[in-house]
């Protein structure tokens, strides 16, 4: 089986959020289990800067945007033994951020992700790597399928490949004004409510769940919800005409980047049967944000994009209450500049028991799993979520909204003593939420309770194993579907 995936972001080449996790982690799996599989994404601006292989070797092209025909090259790479292709166009992609600046996209990502889309196809004839399967990724990939059904359809060396689409984040589905439509060299006949238009604008997100052989999200659960209005975003329509085609699947997290018996960027390291130097990691951390260092107040903590998924607005009005409770909160996160004005503020009005920090740190992400207490993920929606996962690995107690993957990946402890591994909450609400949080503080003062609870945290398994099996089935269903057609 060969499979190209195609991704704005992929591990340890660049990240911002869990996609580049998934996209990085999944093909290495994929690999041990025999197929051949290879990845491509954009050659972005700090890439180069970290001293991975460019081997040149003369892949050019030019494919056709508007008007015209734009150049660009495919430069081949690798990480952990996996082949990549970066996309090498700097115009588009040698930029400090990869899709927008702290005030907002950048205004040509209609053609950075045109070209990136064609890039992908025009790669696959110029390497010669000719993929039974292109798995897509997001909406910044989503017209690779279109074109590959339009554009490039009769195309000898394209017409047999099958396309799986995964949806990551519904909430982000690349929308642009019907004026655009030149740049894909599409006539106006797809600009209609079956195809690319959404409100009177181009959706790219659409044309991927239109146009490709197989759906899946990452979870069961956010597959189901994005059916219904309350989470579709004006797309549930469109996916319930596809629902027999559209599946999900839980990420895998790898254990090789996330595990506490070896992660050099904490102080000490530790597992499920001996968590005693937890407690260094957690003192640690109190110091790296200026809190006192007390092994016995709880410590709560969120990673995150500072997005309004993420229930910050929640998270704002309740932080009093919440450390009113005798809690420590710290915050890493970067995003929206109206939370990094909120946060800001509240640090400086509780310096001793809240600390954010306003930056992209992997390694900070990493002490921070490892020396909190709990992990507290109030999202509005969440496809997958990869923190909780990793805080179950690390011991640190999942408090989750029960939406999309959180719902899946954590069982309550309230409800199901004997078995849970997190405390839950449901209605998107102060009072719950808090509800939760307290719940969590008297299994934390009741420390043998607490400690056979973060044991099981840890035993859990959530490696790429499972899924990857459930990718490979997926691949093999868009080709049958792809050859029915
Ligand atoms: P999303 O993809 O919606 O942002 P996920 O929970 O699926 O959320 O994945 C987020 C990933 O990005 C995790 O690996 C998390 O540790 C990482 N991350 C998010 N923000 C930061 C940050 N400021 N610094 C370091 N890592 C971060």
């Amino acid at each position: 089986m060969n499979v190209l995936i195609a991704s704005p972001e992929i591990f340890p080449f660049i990240k911002t959020g869990g996609l580049a996790d998934v996209t990085g982690s999944l093909p290495k799996t994929l690999k041990k289990m025999g197929a051949d599989v290879r990845v491509i994404l954009p050659k972005h601006k700090n890439i180069e800067e970290q001293g991975f292989p460019m081997r040149y070797k003369n892949y050019k092209f030019s494919c056709p945007i508007s008007q015209g025909f734009v150049d660009g090259e495919i430069v081949e790479s690798e990480y952990d033994g996996v082949t990549a292709y970066l996309v090498e166009k700097d115009e588009y992609y040698y930029r400090d951020y990869l899709y927008s600046t702290p005030d907002g996209d950048y205004l040509d990502n209609a053609e950075r992700f045109v070209f990136f889309a064609k890039s992908v196809l025009e790669a696959i004839k110029v390497t010669g790597f000719v993929p039974d399967v292109l798995h897509c990724n997001d909406w910044e990939t989503a017209l690779a399928p279109v074109f590959l059904k339009t554009t490039y359809k009769d195309d000898p060396v394209l017409k047999d490949i099958a396309t799986l689409f995964t949806i990551h984040n519904l909430g982000y589905q690349g929308i642009f004004w019907q004026y655009d439509l030149h740049l894909l060299n599409i006539g106006w006949e797809y600009f209609t409510p079956d195809y690319l238009e959404y409100f009177g604008k181009i959706n790219f997100l659409k044309g991927g769940i239109v146009f490709s052989d197989i759906i899946n999200t990452v979870s069961k659960k956010y597959s189901e919800e994005i059916q219904t209005e309350e989470f579709g975003d004006g797309l549930d329509g469109i996916l319930r005409t596809r629902k027999k085609d559209l599946f999900g699947i839980i990420n895998g997290i790898d254990y090789e980047d996330w595990n506490p018996d070896k992660d050099p960027y904490i102080p000490a390291h530790y597992n499920a049967g001996n968590i005693k130097d937890k407690g260094l990691c957690k003192k640690a951390l109190q110091e790296a944000f200026g809190l006192p260092p007390n092994g016995n107040i709880p410590l709560i903590a969120t990673i995150s994009r500072l997005a309004d998924q993420k229930g910050f607005d929640l998270i704002a009005s309740s932080l009093e209450e919440m450390l009113s409770y005798g809690t420590q909160y710290v915050v890493l996160g970067t995003g929206e500049r109206r939370y990094h004005d909120i946060f800001t503020e509240l640090s400086k009005k509780f310096p001793r028991s809240f600390g954010i920090k306003i930056a992209y740190d992997n390694g900070l992400a990493h002490l921070i799993e490892a020396g909190a207490d709990m992990f507290l993920m109030p999202s509005k929606y969440e496809p997958c979520g990869l923190n909780q996962l990793y805080s179950l690995k690390y011991g640190t107690v999942p408090v989750v909204r029960g939406v999309g993957g959180l719902e899946d990946t954590i069982i309550d402890y309230t409800e199901e003593p004997n078995k849970g591994t997190g405390f839950k909450f449901y209605k998107y609400s102060e009072d719950e939420m808090l509800d939760a949080i307290k719940r969590a503080l008297n299994i934390y003062n009741t420390q043998d309770a607490w400690r056979s609870l973060v044991k099981r945290c840890m035993n859990e398994d959530f490696s790429w194993q499972r899924s990857a099996k459930e990718y490979l089935e997926l691949y093999k269903k868009a080709i049958e579907k792809h050859e029915s057609r």
